[in-house]
């Protein structure tokens, strides 16, 4: 796997950015005010679960939460 950045110097190594864990790299830096962290493996995060790849490349949102469930009647699915 080729990485992309910065070595990693943490113990177990983080993921690369092409991993498919890649967000559960170290957090380098965290900017509360605009919402991001910037990942050991040069991943940019957003509190939307969206991020950016080292090579600009955009990845939506991952909500881990279900969105609200719409009661109008005839959309139920029961996952
Ligand atoms: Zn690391």
């Amino acid at each position: 796997m080729s990485r992309i950045g910065l070595a990693c110097m943490h113990q177990p190594e983080c993921p690369p950015a092409d991993a498919a864990d890649c967000q559960a790299a170290q957090v380098l830096t965290h900017c509360p005010v605009l919402g991001y962290s910037l990942l050991c493996n040069g991943i940019l995060t957003f509190e939307d679960t969206g991020c950016v790849l080292p090579n600009g490349l955009v990845v939506s949102p991952r909500r881990p939460l279900p969105p609200p469930p719409v009661t109008d009647g005839h959309e139920e699915v029961d996952s």
